[in-house]
């Protein structure tokens, strides 16, 4: 089977790509291969009765699927170059802007209209974090919230379905390079195209590493983001999360210098867990529909671990962690913040007893045991600094999940059209190292359609 143009991977940069493409070039016949399923038959099967934890199903439904990871993601699409991913870097600051803002445009008019665009501009807290020796970050925070980005996922596969060919349960095995454009295989069948856009997340990490290896394409190691998931009532952040929703907040450590970063904040939210190539980390997402809300909200604490050579392995280094306290918690770990200051594990006893309820069924443990004494002072340290801005973040009852873990895939080298060494083979999302988020996952995928569209 011939096209012009194949997509792997159908995360927010292959869903962008295709739907440009759509508007840009309908007449180009475009494949899209998933390894996941289509949207609506994505379930994951923890229901928290029978099956309470991570069964490691074979393709994730989380992780894997149309929409990609953040198909069951809250959804809050930063608009920022402070963050997000380095795609200014190849496309420039104001085109990375203007990207973002147009794939906000197509959210809204797919089902995203009314909901809330959130902003730091003109914000007290910038003044009142900079007293305390934090840092707020600059962003425009659109939240759509985990149902209204469901609801726009479906509609977008609605619109393209009948323009794209969607091969779903369909993992691509292998790329060959052929006269004038590549062959693609699955285990089944072979297909060619003129143009290959490889869109593959997180997810797919270890199978971007072997193709860049196959067809020498030069990569760099990157980092790898380490920390744990703070959950408290949702009250103690509200004065910052009802006027900026998420707050991206940087601490620098006394003791080490270390930077420590909030993340993914989820006011009234849930903390859920991730399956990663069979490794179970921490997460969290919140719903824009008040009846799915809870008491707490959630972000994570994070330190970025960088190695020099001759250490490449970042992401080894990151699994080696969440695998160690998979093997002590047989998942996720959960400890109240008091027990950790105490050196004590905490217990179901203890749990059962905190004034704030878990909102993720994890087991009662010791997260000094699991990880490494630097990056536990760094959060300790800026549990405290938070206090500060937001009293009682280091309550006794503040739970603290772990581990949670940012896998960042190899920087693959690729020119400012974001193509390969091989012309016509592009590298987008987060599979390309250079993006980690919603935002700069879609502005990518626009941003090689156009490039297509023009050449083709
Ligand atoms: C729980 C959770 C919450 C998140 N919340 C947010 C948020 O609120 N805001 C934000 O900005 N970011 C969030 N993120 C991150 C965000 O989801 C990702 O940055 C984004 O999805 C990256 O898009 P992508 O298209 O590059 O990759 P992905 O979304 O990972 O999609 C890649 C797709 O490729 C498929 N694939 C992989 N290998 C192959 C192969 N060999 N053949 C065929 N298909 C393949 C995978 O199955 C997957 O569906 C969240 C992530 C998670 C897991």
């Amino acid at each position: 089977m011939n096209y012009d143009v194949i997509i792997i991977g159908a995360g927010p940069g292959g869903i962008f790509s295709a739907y440009e493409l759509s508007k840009k070039a309908p007449s180009l016949k475009v494949a899209v291969f998933e390894g996941g399923n289509e949207l609506k038959k994505r379930c994951c099967p923890i229901d928290g009765d029978k099956i309470k934890s991570c069964i490691g199903c074979k393709s994730c439904s989380i992780m894997s699927g149309f929409g990609g990871a953040g198909a069951f993601s809250d959804g809050k699409y930063n608009i920022t170059n402070d963050f997000g991913g380095t795609l200014f870097e190849y496309i420039g600051k104001r085109r990375a802007l203007e990207l973002m803002h147009y794939v906000d445009e197509i959210n809204m008019r797919f089902g995203g209209e009314g909901t809330k665009l959130y902003s730091t501009a003109g914000s007290k807290f910038k003044k009142v974090c900079m007293q305390n020796g934090l840092h707020l970050l600059d962003a425009s925070v659109r939240h759509l919230g985990t149902d209204i980005n469901y609801v726009v996922l479906e509609n977008v596969y609605n619109e393209l379905k009948d323009k794209v060919d969607f091969y779903f349960n369909t993992p691509v095995e292998r790329i060959e390079i052929i006269e004038n454009g590549y062959r693609i295989l699955t285990d089944k069948d072979s297909y060619t195209c003129e143009k290959c856009i490889v869109s593959v997340g997180r997810s797919g990490s270890k199978w971007m590493e072997h193709v860049c290896n196959e067809l020498d394409i030069p990569t760099k190691s990157n980092r790898v983001d380490i920390g744990v998931r703070v959950e408290l009532p949702a009250e103690i952040f509200s004065h910052l999360t009802d006027e900026l929703y998420e707050s991206k907040i940087v601490y620098r450590t006394e003791k080490y210098g270390d930077r420590v970063r909030t993340f993914c904040m989820n006011p009234k939210g849930a903390v859920v867990s991730e399956n990663t190539n069979g490794i179970v980390t921490v997460n969290g997402h919140s719903y824009e529909d008040p009846k799915k809300q809870t008491q707490n909200t959630n972000f994570a604490l994070l330190v970025a671990k960088h190695f020099s050579e001759p250490f490449r392995d970042s992401n080894g280094y990151g699994e080696s962690i969440a695998r160690l306290s998979n093997m002590l918690g047989g998942g996720i770990i959960v400890q109240r913040f008091g027990d950790l200051i105490r050196g004590k594990r905490s217990t179901p006893a203890r749990i059962e007893e905190s004034f704030t309820t878990p909102t993720l069924n994890a087991t009662p443990g010791d997260l000094s045991l699991v990880l490494p004494k630097r990056i536990l002072d760094g959060i300790i340290e800026m549990i405290y600094a938070l206090d500060k801005i937001a009293p009682g973040t280091a309550n006794e009852d503040t739970l603290l999940y772990g581990v949670e873990v940012k896998f960042y895939n190899m920087e693959v080298e690729v020119d400012k059209t974001l193509q390969s060494r091989y012309k016509g083979l592009y590298i987008i999302g987060d599979g390309s190292g250079i993006t980690h988020s919603l935002s700069h996952a879609s502005a990518s995928g626009v941003h090689v359609a156009r490039d297509i569209a023009e050449k083709l």
